[in-house]
């Protein structure tokens, strides 16, 4: 399958089939925190950029065969980019709704909401989540990185018109960075848009995996606990922190610890390597690491800082240093 993907499981929406509608990455923003990597096409401009034709089709064939038997929850339109760039994403939905009963939801970044017919387009989804990290215009600019044609205003706008239209759940998810989106200026703001857009839910959020901008960091648990509050405040819909704050302290300690062990290997090889010239596998062994990969990757670190060559001798390959 080419566009389809998954069943994969989430907390919020279940086993999500997921449905990719654009070649990586065709967007609106450029958000410091995405996990995909820099925007190589910033724009606005909506074309059906895959053939829609193929997609229905790859629909129908899992609506034919399933997934290894797997469960669907819900079947969630996506892109490594802005879906609603996709001229054909309202026939995608109908043909869903047409072909199954199981909800229909849209991820977006909820920048082309300003447009009538983008949101004619996804008024036939069950459930649309639009993110909104920032309703001041130099934080939009920090942490979202618009194309030139995006303007903030008209965003917020676009989201209130398109939830008073929209018969069903609109869950607005807001992703905090550290000095980026989270001064008290900034979350009085998101409060006033919040009030004005009245989602279904909110759904906070911060960066939990590592973004294509090493300056993206997650906001403390105070901070979240702080901005829960305060967008509480006017506000009676459900709002859900969707991080946790335990798991990505976890991971971050085992990155790190993780790091410091393959720094400590690469000096070993060096070391080796000082002594006398030897193939991969050898060194591998000599040093007991019993992981190719990991080997490979410290040898190649050395190879890409100039410190060891690679040689051929007698039909083999061989690491030795360089002395400079
Ligand atoms: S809107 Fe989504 S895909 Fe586009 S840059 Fe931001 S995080 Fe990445």
């Amino acid at each position: 399958m080419k566009y389809l993907f998954g069943p994969v499981y989430s907390r919020r929406l279940g086993h999500s089939l997921g449905i990719d509608l654009l070649p990586p990455k065709i967007c609106t923003l450029n958000c410091v925190y995405c996990e995909v990597g820099p925007t190589t096409e910033l724009t606005c401009e909506r074309k059906e950029y895959v053939p829609t034709e193929e997609i229905l089709k790859e629909i129908d064939q899992v609506l034919e065969q399933g997934v290894g038997g797997r469960p669907i929850d819900v079947f969630t339109l996506t892109a490594m980019g802005e879906p609603t760039l996709h001229t054909g994403i309202g026939e995608i939905i109908a043909y869903l709704k047409s072909k199954t009963d199981k909800p229909v939801a849209v991820l977006t970044n909820g920048t082309l909401f300003f447009d009538p017919k983008v949101r004619a387009e996804l008024a036939a989804a069950d459930i649309v989540i639009p993110s909104l990290d920032a309703a001041r215009q130099e934080s939009f600019e920090r942490v979202n990185q618009p194309a030139s044609m995006v303007n903030l205003a008209q965003v917020i706008e676009g989201l209130a018109l398109f939830r008073r239209e929209f018969r069903g759940e609109l869950w607005l998810e807001i992703l905090l960075v550290r000095d980026m989106n989270d001064s008290v200026e900034d979350l009085v703001a998101l409060q006033q848009a919040v009030r004005k857009i009245n989602p279904t839910r909110i759904q906070l959020n911060t960066v939990a995996r590592p973004p294509m901008d090493g300056r993206a960091r997650p906001v403390t648990r105070e901070k979240m606990e702080q901005a829960a509050a305060m967008l509480a405040d006017g506000y009676d819909g459900r709002i859900d922190v969707l991080i946790d704050f335990q798991a990505i302290g976890e991971k971050r300690e085992g990155e790190e610890t993780q790091a410091r062990k393959q720094q400590a290997l690469v000096e070993e090889v060096a070391a080796m390597l000082q002594r006398r010239p030897c193939p991969l596998e050898e060194i591998d062994k000599a040093l007991h690491v019993q992981d190719l990969d990991l080997t490979r990757d410290c040898v190649q670190m050395l190879v890409d800082t100039g410190r060891i060559e690679k040689i051929a001798h007698n039909d083999k390959e061989f690491y030795h240093y360089v002395n400079v």
